[in-house]
């Protein structure tokens, strides 16, 4: 069993290629700002630290070191509350779910897990946070990669159903024994939403990365939009467009991102569908969601990856309530109505691009 071509590198460097592509237009975004205002700005706060398996960054303007910290201080709690590997401390919250079956959570967890529940149900179980006894059997946890036999998938498919989740106030329990919940494809986009709450009032604008879903508040300082990068697929150092943006929480789900290459030759990558247990192969090589809530940017990009590209479109005619820019493997672009001006290919590429209404 190989991990796939480039993985191994990649995912050593997953954490920091998000950062990359951002970085890179950090420096624009400062080049513009420092024509007109000089090259140092002592009003700009950076923050970069390592937390939900990934590098954060950030530049906050017009805030005090304080809040900074707050941020910093928050999303590790959060992180630790969130866990479903860290036994240690008296606040792993999720960890105690999946080992007891019932547990009495946070009330971030809790939250978290309410508009979870609500975007499980509003993408008919695309996205399903009980997928975990799928992504521990395919190895994802473990990186001890490996297919799964057919009968062991229908032996574990009863307890995939978030149905099966039940919320009441602040207290979690699970109907069936062995189901596990895992918010990771919801968390850093909740995360961003909980940040953007520490900011209000608190600073004038900033643009936070937390490890590829980007946290774009206010403008940039010169009052111009912020750039976001959308990764190129191919090579997840570079970006293939950018996207100009204020006020809005940028998600991105790849499938070059975890993903290996099985015994059969074909590559799985580290979106599941729910209702097969299977990784995800149906064109799509990445998924970017742009709306005002960070949890539903996040949810939508995995969900909308599950549901494939004419699904997808169906889900946004419905909704109406995000944007979406998908990549497919046959070099098209497609991008909703929302964002469609503000999406620019960055040279050398030739992605066909379709407007989506
Ligand atoms: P990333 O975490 O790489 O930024 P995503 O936001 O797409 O990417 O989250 C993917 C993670 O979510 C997977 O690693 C897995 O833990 C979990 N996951 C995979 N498929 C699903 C699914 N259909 N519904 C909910 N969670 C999923
Ligand atoms: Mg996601």
């Amino acid at each position: 069993m190989n991990i796939c071509a480039g993985f191994r590198k990649r995912y050593k460097m997953k954490k920091l290629t998000s950062i990359i592509v951002v970085a890179a237009l950090f420096a624009s975004a400062l080049c513009a700002c420092s024509l007109g205002k000089g090259s140092s700005d002592p009003d700009e706060k950076s923050l970069s630290f390592e937390a939900m398996d990934t590098f954060i960054s950030a530049k906050l303007y017009g805030a005090e070191q304080e809040t900074a910290d707050k941020i910093e201080s928050e999303i590790k709690r959060l992180d630790s509350e969130l866990s479903v590997v860290n036994a240690e401390g008296e606040n792993n919250y999720v960890y105690r779910l999946n080992r007891d079956s019932s547990a009495k959570v946070s009330d971030d967890v809790a939250e978290l897990a309410r508009q979870s529940l609500e975007l499980c149900e509003s993408t008919n179980g695309a996205l399903d946070v009980t997928v975990y006894p799928f992504i521990e059997e395919w190895g994802f946890v473990s990186k001890d990669y490996k297919i799964p036999s057919k009968s062991r998938l229908a032996q574990l498919l009863p307890l995939v159903d978030y149905r099966n989740a039940v919320q009441s106030g602040s207290k979690l329990s699970f109907k069936k024994d062995g189901m596990k919940l895992d918010f990771g494809a919801v968390a850093k986009g909740y995360a961003a939403d909980m940040v953007r709450g520490i900011l209000k009032d608190k600073a004038s604008s900033a643009i936070v990365n937390l490890g590829g879903t980007v946290l774009a508040y206010g403008k940039k300082p010169d009052g111009s939009q912020w750039r976001v990068g959308v990764a190129d697929p191919d090579n997840s150092a570079s970006y293939m467009g950018t996207l100009s943006c204020a006020d809005k929480i940028i998600a991105t789900s790849g499938s070059y991102e975890r993903c290996f290459t099985g015994d059969d030759g074909k590559t799985y990558s580290h979106i599941i569908d729910p209702k097969t247990g299977i990784p995800v192969d149906n064109g799509i090589l990445s998924v970017t969601v742009i709306s005002n809530s960070g949890a539903r940017s996040d949810a939508l990009s995995t969900a909308l990856f599950v549901m494939g590209k004419d699904g997808a479109e169906k889900y946004y005619r419905e909704n109406k309530n995000f944007d979406f820019i998908i990549l497919t493997a046959d070099k098209k672009a497609y991008v909703t109505a929302g964002v469609y001006d503000d999406f620019k290919l960055a040279d050398g590429y030739d992605y066909e691009i379709f407007k989506v209404e």
